[in-house]
């Protein structure tokens, strides 16, 4: 028996991971675990924790799977010809312009995989998105994180200065999940300034489509400032889970000079986008009412809830997604834990250390009102 001890420090026998202190990304609860956990039937289940479009998927989007469902036996087409010649056209970019993923979490993993090497790090804000210490910490780099402003306010300044080796790729969130921080345009047009070239932006616009709340102040279109700039250094990232209702199906997109498709296109999986999701998400792009009623409903549902929760005890925060982010001042816990038994689900903020507050997607207007309904209880 030569050789060292198998067994390190840390406990770990066998191959060694290159995270070992990754802790698990935390989902919503599935609708199955909810109806186990609380024993609610499933019709009296408001499932508000995952910004899922509560309008469900376009109907051409359920008719197009439903035609393609036998043609699941065939390998889909690895590069998404269509739908990227499709969003080439929506986008006015070249398609070369554009590489699809399993979701824009695939995007966002594909960028810290094909730019993150060794010693390298990541750096976005503190309560930014989660997958992107996640991305990182899985592509075996470390992640740095910057401070907020008061407010859970973006601090842009912070983040500029934050781009130092052996920082390479930046994450933003415009706007951030689950805090709804944002920048305008003209602060992230003046932030990527200061961006040195050999670093890599990821922009997230997972939530691009919903109307702001204020159209004085909102997270600008950074396809728009990609094509205007011509950057070579800044990645756009656009989902389907959201606004267009296809978050089962896993579609997202990235936009970025040809130079960094390039990149992101060798590190994906192969054929990343399956066939039914190619169908649907094309369907979905034909679809402008859907998306129409989606941001109807949104604002409808946030002013509601905006001028109810007013009344409350809570302070409010989040301007242009379909969620609200609530800091009630206490322990969030129980009262989630109570809203559940009322079959109101929403999303905890423990893995963020926000401990006092909770996340809640915009529903329709019935949703919203069994979700304040269930807060005013829970709240005593
Ligand atoms: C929901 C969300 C995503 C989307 O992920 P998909 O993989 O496209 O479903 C990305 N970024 C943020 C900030 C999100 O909230």
């Amino acid at each position: 028996m030569g050789g060292s001890d198998p067994e390190k420090d840390d406990g770990i026998v066998g191959p060694r991971p290159r995270a070992p202190s990754l802790p698990p990304y935390v989902p919503g609860p599935s609708m199955d675990q909810i109806i186990h956990d609380h024993g609610i039937e499933p019709h009296g289940v408001t499932r508000l924790s995952s910004n899922e479009n509560p309008l469900g998927p376009p109907l051409a989007a359920i008719e197009a799977i439903k035609r393609d469902a036998a043609r699941a036996h065939l390998y889909p087409d690895g590069n998404g010809t269509r739908l990227k010649k499709a969003l080439a056209s929506i986008w006015d970019v070249s398609p070369d312009w554009i590489t699809l993923g399993n979701g824009s979490a695939e995007v966002i993993e594909s960028a810290a995989a094909g730019y993150l090497g060794s010693g390298d790090e990541a750096v976005g804000f503190e309560y930014g998105f989660a997958l992107f210490r996640k991305a990182a910490m899985a592509s075996g780099q470390g992640f740095r994180e910057i401070p907020m402003a008061d407010g859970f306010q973006y601090d842009p300044d912070a983040l500029a200065a934050g781009c130092v080796p052996p920082v390479r790729v930046v994450f933003l969130a415009n706007p951030n999940n689950p805090t709804g921080s944002f920048l305008t345009g003209k602060e992230l047009e003046s932030l990527l300034d200061n961006v040195p070239p050999d670093i890599l932006f990821v922009l997230d616009e997972a939530y691009h489509g919903y109307p702001p709340r204020d159209i004085e102040s909102q997270p600008p279109d950074g396809i728009d400032i990609l094509k205007r700039l011509g950057s070579r250094n800044l990645l756009v990232t656009r989902s389907f889970s959201k606004i267009y209702g296809l978050a089962g199906l896993r579609v997202g997109a990235g936009i970025a000079h040809p130079s960094v498709v390039e990149v992101l296109e060798r590190v994906r999986s192969p054929i990343n986008v399956n066939c039914l999701a190619q169908t649907a998400c094309l369907a979905a792009l034909s679809s402008p009412e859907h998306l129409e009623r989606s941001r109807e409903l949104t604002k409808r549902g946030r002013s509601f809830l905006i001028e109810t929760l007013e009344k409350l005890p809570v302070r409010v925060f989040g301007d242009s997604g379909n969620f609200l982010m609530l800091d009630l001042g206490r322990s969030a816990a129980p009262v989630i834990e109570k809203m559940a038994l009322k079959g109101v689900i929403v999303r905890g903020l423990t893995p963020y250390g926000l401990n006092d507050c909770l996340r809640v997607t915009i529903g329709t207007m019935a949703d919203c009102a069994r979700f304040v309904e269930a807060l005013v209880s829970a709240l005593g």
